[in-house]
C-alpha cells in the first residue's frame, strides 16, 4: 500500500465493501448454556475452560459474524473485585483476546476482534462513590491488556452514564485502541441515567475521540431497540455508523428457574432487516442471542435489500409494542451531566 494513504480503520475498511456488518450475539448467556453457573465470573473460563469460550467465538464466526466481542465484559478491576480477581485483569483480558484472535485469524475472511469493555458496576461521581479518574484507570488497565492480546478495536458497551462512557473512552484512547461505543436505553426509552438516544448520539461528537461507530445494545427487546436506532439516526450525521445489538426478545424464567430469552431466529431476522432500514450498519444481538439467531439475521440481510425507515406501526406489527418517547422532543427526564 502507498504509504501516503491514510490508515483506514477496520470497520470502515469492511464497510467499503458492503452496506452492513454482522456483529455477534451474547457471550454470557451462551456460556450459561455451556454450564457456567449464575453469578460466576465467565471471564475465568478464558483460562479454565478455553475450549468453551473458543466454541462460542467460532459459533458466531461460522454463522457470519464480521465482528466478535471478547469474553471480557466484566473484566475490569472493580467488577473483578467482587470475585477477588482484581489482580488478574491483565491475564484474563489477554487470554480472552488471544483466543478470539486465533479464531478470527482462522476464519478465512476478515473478522474484527473487538475487546469488550462493560461498566465498572459502580456509580460515578457526583451521584456515586467512584471518581472518573479511578474508572479511567481501570478502563486503561483493561484496554492495554486487550490491545496486547491482539484486539483490533475496543468495544465499550452497555453504558448508561455519560461520565462513565467518557472514562472508558479515555482508557481506550490511552491504550491506543480505536473504539466503538454503545449505550443501553432500557428505562422508558432512556438509559438508567436519563440519556435519550438522540442526545447520546449528539454528545458522542464531544467525546475525547471519535467513535468508529456508536449505538445501542441490550435493553428490553428488539422492538424497543429499533426505537433507539431511530432516535440515534435523528442525532446522527450521514457519515456516522450506527450499531444495533438487541437482546434476543425478553427474558422469561423457565420452570427450571433458568432465564431464557423468547426471541426466535425468525424474530431476530425481522429485527435485523428493520434495524438496517432504520439506519444501523452494524447489526448483531445481545443477551440470549445464539449463533443460530446470528445466522438467521445474516441470511435475512443478505437475501434482501434496504428499505425506507420503518414506521412504528410496521415495527409493532413485526416485533410487538414500542414505547416511542425516545424520539419525541421534550420527553426527556433529568439528563445526566453533559460532557
Ligand atoms: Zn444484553
Amino acid at each position: 500500500m502507498n504509504s501516503s494513504v491514510p490508515m483506514i480503520d477496520p470497520i470502515s475498511r469492511l464497510l467499503r465493501e458492503r452496506d452492513v456488518l454482522i456483529a455477534d450475539g451474547a457471550m454470557g448467556t451462551n456460556l450459561f448454556a455451556l454450564g457456567l453457573q449464575n453469578g460466576a465470573p465467565g471471564e475465568l473460563w478464558n483460562v479454565e475452560q478455553p475450549d468453551s469460550v473458543r466454541s462460542v467465538y467460532r459459533g458466531f464466526v461460522d454463522s457470519g459474524s464480521d465482528i466478535i466481542l471478547t469474553n471480557t465484559f466484566g473484566a475490569n478491576r472493580f467488577r473483578f473485585a467482587l470475585h477477588k480477581l482484581q489482580g488478574r485483569v491483565r491475564e484474563l483480558n489477554m487470554a480472552a483476546t488471544e483466543l478470539a484472535r486465533a479464531v478470527a485469524d482462522g476464519a478465512g475472511r476478515p473478522v474484527i476482534v473487538a475487546g469488550a469493555m462493560g461498566p465498572t458496576g459502580d456509580v460515578l461521581e457526583p451521584l456515586g462513590p467512584r471518581t472518573s479518574a479511578e474508572a479511567e484507570e481501570a478502563f486503561h488497565e483493561q484496554a492495554e491488556a486487550l490491545r496486547d492480546g491482539g484486539a483490533d478495536i475496543a468495544w465499550i458497551e452497555t453504558m448508561f452514564d455519560d461520565n462513565e462512557l467518557e472514562a472508558a473512552v479515555r482508557g481506550a484512547i490511552r491504550a491506543g485502541l480505536p473504539f466503538v461505543a454503545t449505550m443501553t436505553f432500557d428505562t422508558g426509552g432512556h438509559t438508567m441515567m436519563g440519556v435519550r438516544p438522540i442526545d447520546a448520539m449528539r454528545r458522542s461528537k464531544g467525546l475525547p475521540g471519535k467513535p468508529l461507530a456508536f449505538g445501542a445494545n441490550c435493553g428490553v427487546g428488539p422492538a424497543q431497540l429499533l426505537d433507539s436506532v431511530l432516535g440515534l439516526a435523528q442525532g446522527a450525521a450521514a457519515e456516522d455508523i450506527i450499531v444495533a445489538k438487541s437482546n434476543c426478545g425478553l427474558p422469561m424464567m423457565g420452570d427450571d428457574m433458568k432465564v431464557r430469552y423468547n426471541g426466535t431466529p425468525e424474530i431476530m431476522a425481522a429485527y435485523a432487516k428493520l434495524a438496517r432500514d432504520a439506519g444501523a450498519r452494524i447489526i448483531g444481538g445481545c443477551c440470549g442471542t445464539t449463533p443460530e439467531h446470528v445466522r438467521a439475521m445474516a441470511e435475512a440481510l443478505a437475501s434482501s435489500s434496504k428499505e425506507a425507515a420503518p414506521s412504528y406501526e410496521k415495527i409493532e406489527r413485526a416485533l410487538g409494542p414500542v414505547r416511542k418517547n425516545t424520539t419525541q422532543a421534550g420527553t426527556s427526564r433529568r439528563t445526566a451531566r453533559s460532557m
